[in-house]
């Protein structure tokens, strides 16, 4: 099954997952026609595996009518030649950074915050040197390669994140700060994803008076959903997935490989709405640190950004009880490629990617 194959797997939808796709989707399959020259047809031909595939192009435009965002997947253009895929060992590139490496001696050389730092079986927190926000922190784990990570050092990730959070608030109020705050979890790996220091980190946020723009535009596009059909938006999306095969659970998460990506291989993993303390925040490093570990296993996956869209921090919490935890993974592509996977189009226009969801969700699938 592939993307391409999008119609013919609506239609065959049952009636009712069949209403909500087309309630949430818009697909378009516009042809890509080309005529390559005499000259290039064997160089064509040995790049992208076939000169018939290029001449006729076959690409499928989804966009999600309720939140704005859309993806344009062409396979072809995973398979485009690129400059800088060197084949240096990983690594001993990794190992060089060791050297001087502040985070390998986090209570000499990172800074703390102003509520001291928090251990965890696997990390320290931090304070970060140049902050985003009023509070901004960092998970900095004990192990230098930030690729080696398992369940159980994601859970205590996760699980000090959460603490950390508790901590910020209660520095807060203590502070007499009584704007609500929103708390935000991410995970930047190696520098395709936009992180400059090589060794394993997470980091975390606390904003105040409203969430950041894109979680508040998601939780708004919730909202007038909700309004406009009476059914929850979150549910139906995981619904449409599970039933073109996208979709599966794990325990209290419900996974879905993107239907609208904002870039390669994107994964949901939503947990109920509420309040998400160091035990559920666990839950969700264990299986966001599974979803890694297969991408790691079967891709070859070695950067990427992890998100995690939590609610506000305070008591009240009017207009966030339809609002699932929600943790975003994006594939960011090899570490040795000179080319961003972010251009004119990611950036203002629409994504475009050249992995296939059902791919990436028959290697996700247990
Ligand atoms: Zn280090």
């Amino acid at each position: 099954m592939s993307v391409l194959h999008l119609p013919v797997l609506v239609e065959k939808l049952p009636a009712r997952e069949k209403a909500l796709f087309e309630r949430i989707y818009e697909i378009d399959s516009p042809p890509g026609c080309l005529v390559p020259e005499e000259e290039m047809e064997e160089w064509v031909s040995r790049k992208f595996g076939g000169l018939e595939d290029v001449k006729k192009q076959r690409i499928m435009r989804v966009t999600n009518l309720v939140t704005g965002e859309g993806a344009l997947f062409n396979h072809l253009r995973g398979r485009r030649p690129m400059d800088g895929q060197g084949s240096e060992d990983l690594n001993s590139l990794v190992r060089e950074y060791r050297e001087g490496c502040p985070f390998c001696s986090p209570e000499k050389f990172a800074p703390r915050d102003s509520f001291g730092r928090i251990r965890g079986k696997y990390c320290i927190t931090a304070a970060n040197l140049a902050k985003y926000d009023g509070y901004h922190g960092l998970v900095i784990s004990n192990e230098h390669h930030p690729l080696k990570f398992n369940s159980d050092m994601v859970e205590d990730y996760f699980q000090v994140a959460s603490r950390w959070f508790s901590e910020a608030d209660r520095h807060a109020v203590k502070e007499g700060d009584s704007e609500p705050r929103f708390p935000f979890l991410m995970w930047n790996c190696l520098w395709p994803a936009g992180s400059s220091v090589v060794h394993g980190h997470l980091q975390l946020t606390v904003t105040r008076k409203r969430h950041y723009p894109r979680v508040e535009h998601l939780r708004n596009c919730g909202i007038n959903y909700a309004r406009q059909h009476g059914s929850d938006y979150y549910k139906d999306l995981f619904a449409v997935h599970r039933a073109l095969g996208l979709g599966w659970t794990e325990e209290d998460c419900s996974l879905f490989v993107s239907l609208s990506p904002v870039k390669e291989k994107e994964t949901w993993i939503m947990m109920p709405p509420g309040p998400a303390g160091p035990e559920k925040l666990g839950r969700l490093g264990r299986t966001v640190s599974g979803v890694l570990n297969t991408l790691k296993e079967k891709t070859g996956l070695n950067s990427f950004n992890v998100a995690v869209y939590l609610p506000p921090l305070s008591e009240n919490t009017i207009g966030w009880e339809q609002f699932p935890v929600i943790a975003r993974i994006v594939d960011r592509g090899c570490v040795y490629r000179r080319t961003a996977d972010f251009g004119a189009m990611e950036l203002f226009a629409a994504s475009v990617v050249s992995s296939d969801p059902f791919d990436t969700a028959s290697l996700l699938k247990k």
